[in-house]
């Protein structure tokens, strides 16, 4: 488990020995922090046959199965775009039949949060009369979206945000390289996310990018001159000026934060047509970038 997740983790193990283990979770928190990872190793901890404490045993029928991927009473269902009700009730049907294994039986679903309201009241019945040893591990980092009569069956789990200095030190446990920390503070809570972004091949790097909003909020040069430099790295820009809108997020400049938000998703939208010029929309939201920074 990682760090950051390890007691949380150990205080479940300690609820299953004991019995007390809510039979829906909704585990709560940032993308990029390990919600995925945990909710699987507790479905795996829940199935094992001969757990001790928070540990699997590795050796039962179960854990061989679900080193194959393959446990016939784990069902798994997750979308980041939608989760449409057939695959509620589909997953449902599997998991309300009696168990393979004569165990637990756990129904997993990632990105909770899109489930459509068909699919929510899809999964309200088993929600509400739940059959023995029967688990739902829901996972999300938008509970805001979540509807209220999923939300009250649940029990929330707000998973525990690590520290700047625990990202790093485990980021650099596996990524062998020098790590910019105005880079590393934008995914302060996020360590997988820092990490993904650094394991990936970068030629547009956020030194450039930075170096670039300093030289434009300094007057040195243009928001058009950047954004034809930066055109091929498009999405990049965005999700960074997102990063980077969300630290400036203060109360006086909140609504032109708000602003940039705003023209950032526009620019989303704009960019998913093939016709439409990059440099364009983003001289556009470079121009209101520089206006965070002038409020
Ligand atoms: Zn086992």
């Amino acid at each position: 488990m990682f760090p950051w997740l390890d007691t949380c983790f150990k205080q479940l193990g300690n609820r299953i020995a004991a019995d007390k283990l809510h039979h829906a979770l909704l585990i709560q928190g940032p993308s990029g922090l390990g919600k995925s990872s945990f909710a699987l190793q507790l479905a795996q901890l829940l199935l094992c046959k001969a757990r001790q404490g928070d540990k699997v045993c590795g050796q039962c029928q179960s854990c061989l199965l679900n080193a194959a991927t393959t446990h016939p009473d784990l069902h798994v269902v997750g979308s980041e775009k939608q989760i449409g009700v057939d695959q509620i009730r589909d997953a449902i049907k599997k998991l309300v039949s009696s168990a393979h294994m004569s165990g637990a039986k756990v129904l997993i679903i990632y990105h909770a949060h899109t489930m459509t309201e068909s699919s929510a009241n899809a999964l309200l019945k088993t929600l509400e009369e739940p059959t023995g040893n029967t688990f739902l591990l829901l996972t999300t980092d938008k509970p805001e979206r979540i509807l209220p009569t999923i939300k009250s069956r649940c029990e929330k789990l707000a998973l525990p945000l690590p520290s700047l200095d625990s990202t790093l030190t485990w980021v650099k446990t596996q990524y062998d390289a020098d790590i910019d920390i105005n880079f590393a503070k934008l995914f302060s809570a996020r360590p997988l996310a820092l990490l993904a972004e650094l394991q990936e091949e970068q030629s547009f790097t956020y030194e450039i990018f930075s170096a670039g909003l300093d030289a434009l909020l300094q007057g040195q040069t243009s928001a058009m001159q950047l954004a034809m430099a930066w055109q091929d790295s498009a999405d990049k820009v965005l999700k960074w000026t997102q990063y980077w809108a969300r630290q400036q997020c203060t109360e006086q400049v909140s609504e032109t934060v708000w602003q940039l938000n705003l023209q950032a998703t526009k620019v989303t939208q704009q960019l998913r047509n093939p016709g439409v010029s990059k440099t364009l929309v983003l001289t556009e939201l470079l121009d209101k970038l520089a206006l965070v920074k002038a409020a």
